[in-house]
């Protein structure tokens, strides 16, 4: 995958990732795909089965949930992942006036600076 995160995405991804990855699913996932879904299904639902979706209000809602959880935990998750592994190749570094950030510990490095000053990991791979 050449996908690279620009410097922004990638500094919003390093704030996003610290909640962790059930956070992200159920935040991201669940409660907004997940959710859009289950509404989505149960309209369909309504229409084809108007009265004895009716009469067992409890299954509905059983239904909605699971539905949304199923959904958006498999959305979420995917998009997860997806974020993570293009988070794990660095931002892109084809601006050179641009903050660049430390590939070993995701440090904000100085301009023009390839060496970090936090844990010394360096760009240029000479020690
Ligand atoms: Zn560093």
């Amino acid at each position: 995958m050449e996908e690279r995160m620009s410097n922004t995405e990638h500094a919003a991804w390093t704030q996003s990732r610290k909640r962790g990855g059930a956070y992200y699913v159920l935040r991201h996932g669940v409660l907004t795909k997940g959710v859009v879904f289950a509404i989505l299904m149960s309209v369909v639902q309504w229409f084809g089965l108007l009265g004895s979706a009716v009469n067992k209000p409890a299954e509905v809602a059983l239904r909605f949930v699971a539905l949304a959880l199923l959904y958006g935990g498999i959305n979420g998750w995917l998009e997860w992942r997806s974020e993570e592994s293009m988070y794990r190749q660095g931002p892109e570094s084809d601006d050179p006036d641009a903050e660049s950030v430390c590939l070993a510990c995701h440090a904000v490095l100085p301009q023009g600076q390839s060496r970090c000053p936090s844990c010394g990991w360096s760009y240029e791979n000479d020690p």
